[in-house]
């Protein structure tokens, strides 16, 4: 497909509970060129991680900023994450992917994943990536140490009610051997821009 014939492509979601592995997932699906893949940056009234940049990660708002953004329907999708933290999808976002005839792929939470399904049912591929259990769970955003026991115990919480939704979405991938998961994932991927 030239790029011109490709002017809206398709939407790849990838939703997780935090720390199955999901943003690894995605990270390694776009470093495989002929998938043709770009990453939709969400906004965010969250504060700034890290080695995070601003307009490589994340659109860093306030939350007045996010609030006001909400009220100009800007947003295909956005959650209230975490308490205060938001979370969102800028409609201008998909517009800018599909002018550089690309196909966009998501990393956002399962509410969200599955509203841009709901959205777009035929050109959306939503993909869930399970880890092997709740325990490991813990394990890995422990060891990620990114995050206070606090926020870890949210994040797991969370968690146990995210997995339920798993049969919700068109595919899942489990996160227990990450090779095997870059392959599974790589696999879907490819077929569904393909089909
Ligand atoms: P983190 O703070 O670890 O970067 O992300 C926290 C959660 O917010 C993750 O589950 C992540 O997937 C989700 N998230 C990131 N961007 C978006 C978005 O645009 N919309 C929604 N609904 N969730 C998002």
């Amino acid at each position: 497909m030239t790029k011109n014939e490709n002017k809206q492509g398709k939407l790849i979601v990838f939703s997780a509970p935090s720390g199955s592995g999901k943003t690894t997932i995605v990270r390694h699906l776009l470093g495989i060129e002929n998938l043709n893949l770009e990453f939709s940056i969400s906004a965010t009234s969250r504060d700034k991680r890290g080695t995070e940049v601003d307009g490589k990660d994340y659109y860093f708002l306030s939350a007045k900023a996010f609030k006001s953004k909400i009220k100009n329907e800007e947003f295909l999708e956005w959650e209230e994450v975490y308490r205060d933290n938001f979370y969102g999808t800028l409609k201008s976002e998909v517009e800018r992917i599909w002018a550089l005839g690309k196909h966009v792929i998501f990393d956002i939470d399962v509410s969200g994943g599955l509203r841009i399904k709901r959205k777009f049912p035929e050109q959306t591929l939503a993909i869930f990536v399970k880890p092997p259990s709740i325990d490991e769970l813990k394990i890995r955003l422990k060891k990620r140490k990114t995050e206070s026991a606090e926020k870890i115990s949210m994040r797991v919480a969370k968690a146990s009610a995210e997995l339920a939704t798993a049969p919700l979405f068109d595919e899942i991938v489990v996160n227990d051997d990450l090779e095997k998961a870059f392959k599974d994932a790589e696999t879907l991927v490819k077929n569904f821009i393909n089909s």
